[in-house]
């Protein structure tokens, strides 16, 4: 029979990650000749909900056993989380899901969907386990059985991506991490874009190690196992390698983005929403640029961080008329409007600059000053009027085209879909 396993919130701020409690549970079970079937699943859950640990993700797998070893399989499963899961931290309150049967219930389906655009409760979470019939584990909250349970029922059919993890032995763990920057220039050269995010474009700074003391060594970000297994070839690492794991995961797939009209958007929702610029973009303190769009249901703001570097530079020239679809994440905020963080922008329609320009003196050359509405123009040096009505309407060059822009790496959300992979990559098979 088939099991399914699914693992969430073993980790905290300072360490640990599920995907390396998953991946020893797999290497814990293989020792028993019981072999994880295809790739396991990594799914990063709503980015914007605020009891999130680090990157929000969960891991599932599924496994074809016996009947007698089916105590076995949860028994490894559940004291490798035990040993493993940062259980001292307060907000790391782990969850473990068993799962058996050929198909996955349509109700856990919809469920997982639901657990990466919105927010859950552990009841919904419970009382889905009992309809089922999932076994659900809770380590002290048990807050991760909801993750656990979405990780099971994501069946990543629309879209998707691998990453193979490479990972540290314990002893570097908390040190800085050792990986020749040039092979990962020369990977990233050869294999980009069927792996990506290797590298920030615009800093040169190496994006496949992450910056906590968790023990991923490096992440290799691609479209196939194939692509990342060769890129990892690469990749020298200039320390030794526990082991290697690809998952297949929902990272850059926008699965966590809903289309709407901007009065439905909600905190904690990630939202695609169309609309006009009603007012104009500002800078305000800290070097985040904000501005306000518009639908004929509502306003909202939209805002670029100081992080996303280079592309504040497009927001900033967008003027009141422009039509543009803004795709981000919307945090809670007690006034309104609310706002969205900009990870991606398509500007749709540019409105016309225009610029009134008083007429010149005809006499020394220089502009009129205005005398008052409707009430004409006038040169005091030169003491030379003209009428009203004689400025002139001028059309200024727009600095920015039409198109899809998105922040650096740096930047980018785990679940959001990079440009790249619309413009070069084509996947007759997947839904964008
Ligand atoms: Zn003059």
């Amino acid at each position: 029979m088939l099991l399914r396993v699914g693992i969430d919130d073993t980790d905290s701020k300072e360490n640990m990650c599920t995907t390396y409690v998953g991946a020893v549970a797999i290497e814990r079970l293989k020792a028993h000749n019981i072999v994880a079937q295809n790739h396991p699943k990594l799914i990063r859950l709503n980015p914007n909900w605020k009891l999130k640990t680090r990157g929000n993700c969960a891991v599932a797998f599924t496994v074809k056993v016996q009947n007698h070893q089916v105590p076995l399989v949860k028994e490894t499963v559940l004291k490798t989380v035990e040993e493993l899961a940062e259980l001292h931290v307060e907000t790391t309150n782990p969850g473990v899901v068993f799962c058996q049967g050929e198909k996955i219930p349509t109700k856990l389906k919809v469920f997982s969907k639901k657990v990466v655009q919105d927010i859950v409760t552990i009841e919904e979470a419970e009382a889905l386990a009992r309809e089922i019939g999932a076994e659900a584990h809770k380590f002290k909250l048990g807050r991760g059985i909801i993750g656990a349970l979405a990780a099971i029922g994501n069946t990543l059919e629309r879209d998707w991506t691998f990453e193979l993890i490479a990972y540290r032995t314990p002893e570097n763990r908390g040190t800085p991490r050792k990986v020749d920057a040039a092979s990962v220039a020369e990977m990233d050269a050869k294999t980009y874009p069927n792996t990506f995010d290797n590298l920030d474009p615009s800093t040169g700074e190496i994006r496949i190690t992450p910056h906590t003391p968790c023990p991923i060594l490096y992440g290799i970000r691609g479209e196939s196992p194939e692509r990342v297994r060769e890129a990892n070839e690469l990749v020298r690492a200039l320390e030794p390698i526990e082991h290697t794991i690809i998952y297949k995961t929902n990272q850059g797939t926008d699965e966590h983005l809903k289309k709407v009209k901007i009065a439905e958007a909600k905190p904690y929702w990630s939202i695609i929403a169309d609309g006009a610029v009603c007012l104009a973009p500002r800078i305000i303190t800290g070097g985040h640029v904000i501005f306000r769009i518009r639908d004929e249901t509502g306003e909202i703001d939209c805002a670029a961080y100081e992080p996303t570097r280079q592309f504040r530079e497009v927001v900033k020239k967008l003027i009141v008329g422009d039509r543009v679809r803004a795709y981000g994440g919307i945090k809670e905020k007690l006034e309104l409007p609310l706002t969205i963080n900009l990870e991606k922008l398509a500007i749709l329609k540019l409105a016309p600059a225009l610029r009134k320009e008083n007429p010149k003196c005809p006499s020394c050359g220089k502009r009129m000053k205005s005398e008052g509405k409707n009430k004409g123009y006038s040169c005091k040096r030169c003491k030379i009027k003209a009428p009203a009505g004689s400025a002139k309407v001028v059309r200024l060059k727009r600095e920015i085209d039409l198109g899809k822009f998105e922040v650096p790496p740096r930047a980018r959300r785990h679940l959001a879909r990079p440009l790249i992979r619309e413009v070069h990559v084509k996947f007759p098979t997947r839904e964008f």
